[in-house]
């Protein structure tokens, strides 16, 4: 498969990186062929079946990324929070009344033509019905609410609206030049100092993380990066842990660049993008979400060598 890399405008992430270490070929598929394959107008039956595996989660991928998004809407919710007369609805009841909209979407094949909406790896198992994915899910959004609760999301959730800071998700950073995102899930002033809430659950990178906060508080609200503060809630216990205490601020611009130089990196001197350039790691194929395609790919390669997109 060969595309023009002028059709994908880069941006750097730390998802982006992880995919960039971990499987070459996985983040090939990810950030280039698979784009587009939702436009069941004009794109080609290798693109539209990479587009569906890349939006296929498993259960508990799912269930963590509905919770970020049902804390953030709670979050910015005004007249609920604010208007004491009004029960705030709980976190677990609006995650699922979320997920019972999204089922029925799944259900009907939606992901196909909307690249916003989920699908379920599990619901292409052979033997697992609708049903008990269905339960299984609201079982676990329960739990893991439930754990939400229990620790500072309970206080988050009572801060005055006043305090509470808009901030997009996902986030674009400019670095100079460099486009750069994160995924915040919200931000409130206190004092004179903004904190910032992402959900950080990566082995490195920390660093990284904690400048693009400072780089959105610099640009957007002319905060000092010394008073801004990055969080992250552990999902198991609902506790809030500070980030990037012992910051090195220019060591983690110096990180993104270099990834960000590396990736480009990998287009040819005539802007082309070819798969081969982007090796398969295949001791790493676990939880891939492309592993029946790239299987596939790699027994019978005309396959892919079929779909150049220049
Ligand atoms: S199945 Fe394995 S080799 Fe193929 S893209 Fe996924 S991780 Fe990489």
């Amino acid at each position: 498969m060969i595309l023009c890399a002028a059709d994908f405008p880069f941006s750097w992430s730390l998802r982006r990186r992880h995919y960039w270490n971990s499987c070459r070929r996985r983040y090939f598929y990810y950030y280039y062929a698979a784009r587009g394959g939702h436009d069941t107008d004009v794109a080609d039956p290798v693109r539209r079946e990479l587009h569906e595996l890349k939006m296929r989660f498993t259960v508990p991928r799912y269930v963590n990324a509905l919770l970020d998004s049902a804390m953030r809407s709670l979050f910015y919710r005004r007249f609920e929070a604010e208007d004491e007369e009004v029960p705030a609805e709980s976190l677990a009841d609006f995650a699922i009344r979320q997920m019972r909209r999204e089922f029925a979407a799944m259900l009907k094949g939606e992901f196909r033509r909307d690249h916003r909406k989920p699908m379920l790896d599990e619901l292409f198992t052979p033997g697992v019905s609708a049903g008990e994915v269905a339960s299984e899910l609201a079982d676990r959004i329960s739990s893991g609410a439930r754990r939400l609760e229990s620790g500072i999301w309970r206080e988050w959730n009572s801060i005055p609206f006043v305090q509470r800071r808009r901030i997009d998700a996902p986030l674009e950073v400019k670095l100079n030049e460099l486009s750069c995102y994160c995924m915040p899930l919200f931000a409130l002033k206190t004092g004179r100092e903004l904190w910032i809430v992402e959900n950080f659950n990566r082995a490195s990178g920390e660093d990284e993380l904690v400048t693009l906060h400072k780089f959105h508080a610099l640009n957007q609200h002319r905060c000092p990066p010394g008073a801004v503060r990055s969080f992250s809630i552990d999902r198991n216990t609902g506790e809030l842990a500070e980030l990037g205490k012992n910051l090195n601020l220019s060591a983690a611009i110096r990180s993104i660049r270099s990834d960000a130089d590396e990736m480009q990196g990998a287009v040819r001197p005539d802007g082309t993008l070819h798969e081969r350039d982007f090796p398969p790691a295949c001791g790493r194929c676990g939880s891939c979400r492309f592993r029946t395609f790239c299987r596939r790919d790699q027994e019978t390669p005309d396959i892919a060598a079929s779909a150049n997109f220049i």
